[in-house]
């Protein structure tokens, strides 16, 4: 079977192989060098273009995903926050709370590292194979009542549904004025049962009807919530408060937590 090396090529990008195609002299030398069958060597290529896929695929759905910043659970120190269990969040980044539409609530003071997991299991969540949203409850709530206001509101919800993992971080920093904690409640409801969602929140869910402006809406939300949820509570302070604090940079005790600056 005799095929130039310029057709083999164009094949390859028929195909989609991109990878094989890219490096296909060095990756046929290598299945030589090692001595591979030919089924070896067709599962070597294979697997190259799968990771090289994986790989195309991940970096995608971050950028999707929309994260401020990157963080991930190698980064997470658990020692220092002894409130967080490492194997449940060990489980949590397996994502099998994804594939079953549950949720997350993760709950706690400024600065406890509750942004920090939310991002990194969101970043697991995507390693897994699903397609996730960030945002903060303030962007959310905003893009709502414009979509309200425009008369785009049902647009906006099943766009709102698509991502199989909606992360809502800082829900409380600002209350909810009583159209837009309607509209928060449609949210929930519209991905109750078949989108996971992640929440993070400084408030315990006992405030939540401070925090929605009406308890009636709060119940009604935190009823869909927290029937198939994960309620994480981080107690302790600002990470960062006490690494400066170790560090000598402060001496004295910090400002009680809900007066602390929110950004620490
Ligand atoms: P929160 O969202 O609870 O206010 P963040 O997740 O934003 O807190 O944490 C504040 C900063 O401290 C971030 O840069 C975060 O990465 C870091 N941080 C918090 N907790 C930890 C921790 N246990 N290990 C490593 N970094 C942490
Ligand atoms: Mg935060």
């Amino acid at each position: 079977m005799s095929v130039d090396h310029e057709t083999l090529l164009g094949w390859l990008t028929r195909l989609n192989l991109t990878a094989i195609r890219d490096q296909l002299d060095s990756l046929l030398d290598e299945a030589a060098r090692q001595d591979l069958t030919t089924r070896e060597t067709l599962v070597f290529l294979c697997g190259r273009e799968i990771a090289r896929k994986d790989e195309r695929r991940i970096e995608m759905a971050m950028k999707i995903a929309h994260f401020p910043h990157a963080r991930d659970l190698d980064g997470f120190d658990f020692n220092a926050q002894p409130s967080v269990d490492p194997h449940q969040i060990r489980e949590l980044a397996t994502a099998r709370w994804v594939a079953h539409g549950e949720a997350i609530l993760l709950l706690g003071p400024p600065g406890v590292g509750k942004s920090h997991l939310a991002i990194a299991l969101g970043r697991e969540v995507i390693r897994q194979n699903y397609t996730v949203l960030f945002t903060t409850a303030q962007a959310l709530v905003a893009a709502l009542v414009k979509a309200h206001g425009e008369g785009r509101l049902e647009d906006r919800l099943a766009l709102l549904s698509k991502p199989k993992l909606l992360i809502i971080d800082e829900l409380g920093y600002l209350p909810f004025d009583p159209n837009a904690a309607h509209l928060f409640f449609q949210l929930v409801s519209r991905r109750y049962e078949r989108g996971a969602m992640l929440i993070t929140s400084n408030r315990s869910v006992g405030e939540w009807g401070t925090v929605f402006g009406d308890p009636v809406v709060a119940t009604a939300i935190l009823v869909r919530l927290l029937h198939h949820s994960h309620v994480i509570t981080i107690r302790g302070d600002s990470y960062r408060l006490r690494e400066k604090r170790r560090s000598g940079l402060l001496q004295k005790a910090t400002p009680p937590l809900d007066t602390a600056n929110a950004a620490l």
